[in-house]
């Protein structure tokens, strides 16, 4: 019998009597990470890595009945050993290692293989079957290494300070954005970001994640000559809205893996796109897979008919795993509603 299987509340792990990630409201919830697309409201207990605690309570609630455990450690339900690992996504991402009657089973929940200083870095876990995103499963999708995206924001930046003209870098409100003000140089200007983002940048501190100081952008008033030399972090729905106007002729951009494709830049209709990704690329995809040692593969999110193509013919168990992740953070920006 698998370990885990698709139900329509969720993956389920018969054995324990749980639920990874849930879509819907479950009895017990065990949860990835704090991204809209994998913890849900409306479950009666979950268990989630410590680091991502301060996350998932102010997305679903200071009141939830959350259990969390650190990384590595291990705890028994119904015979099946549970366990967190890192998986270098955002703050508190994990992966899930199940064990029962001697077989290993690992859920990778979303991650990236390149560390990024916001979060533990992602850790391979040797089992027999991996559940693995596949959000960005195209051979086409390799980032370039995070130093070199920085150095072409700050440059955007600078270029744009220089100009008296703001730099409007629109940016998923948890993790992405913490991410590049990590990654950025704050010496260039002054950092404003969104009421969106500020709770996050708090969640992150607290969590002893460096961030260099940021102001909220609504306090700072229109013709204030800081907004001509400032970076601001703001949400993707933000963009085309009035809260745009008080910086006047600014320039704009987007930091998202999708911005490697030239026509979602294009659509999306920003100055500037920066692929800056918070997912395994095709080669993080495959170093990833190769690392467990699994025999057996389910994909989940998005392209995994190509990966489940390419891993069969390299002799791998592949198989798609339908799920309904993917619909935040994942969401391709030509189609986003936002
Ligand atoms: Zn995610
Ligand atoms: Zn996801």
């Amino acid at each position: 019998m698998d370990l885990i299987v698709a139900r329509p509340e969720g993956l389920y792990c018969p054995a324990g009597d749980f639920y990874i990630d849930p879509w819907r409201g479950v009895d017990r919830a065990v949860i990835t990470h704090g991204h809209g697309d994998h913890a849900r409201w409306g479950s009666r207990q979950y268990l989630a890595a410590a680091p991502g605690e301060g996350v998932l309570r102010a997305r679903l609630g200071q009141d939830i009945n959350l259990q969390t455990l650190a990384y590595g450690e291990r705890i028994d339900h119904h015979g099946v050993t549970l366990s967190f690992h890192p998986a270098g996504h955002v703050l508190g991402s994990a992966q899930v290692r199940l064990e029962y009657q001697g077989e290993v089973w690992v859920a990778s929940g979303d991650y990236k293989v390149e560390p990024d200083g916001t979060c533990a870095a992602f850790e391979p876990v040797r089992c027999d079957c991996f559940i693995t995103e596949s959000t960005f499963g195209l051979p086409i999708y390799r980032w370039a290494p995070q130093a070199e995206i920085f150095a072409d924001i700050n440059a955007w930046w600078r270029s744009n300070a220089e100009a008296g003209r703001a730099s409007v870098l629109f940016a998923y409100a948890f993790g992405k954005a913490q991410r590049i003000l990590h990654g950025i140089d704050a010496s260039i200007g002054p950092l404003l970001v969104h009421g969106a983002v500020e709770p996050l940048n708090a969640v992150y501190r607290a969590a002893g994640v460096a961030l260099p100081a940021t102001r909220y952008a609504g306090d700072v008033r229109k013709n204030d000559p800081e907004l001509r030399q400032a970076l601001v972090i703001a949400p993707p729905s933000a963009g085309g809205s009035t809260w745009m106007r008080r910086f006047g002729d600014c320039s704009d951009a987007f930091a998202s893996g999708w911005m490697l494709l030239r026509g979602t830049r294009r659509r999306r209709g920003v100055d500037r796109g920066f692929a800056l990704s918070d997912h395994a690329d095709w080669p993080g995809l495959l170093w990833a897979i190769g690392q467990t040692g699994a025999e057996r593969v389910m994909a989940t999110h998005g392209q995994v008919e190509p990966l489940v193509r390419y891993l069969c013919e390299q002799g791998l168990d592949a198989r798609a795993f339908a799920t309904e992740y993917g619909e935040e953070d994942d969401t391709p920006v030509s189609e986003e509603s936002s």
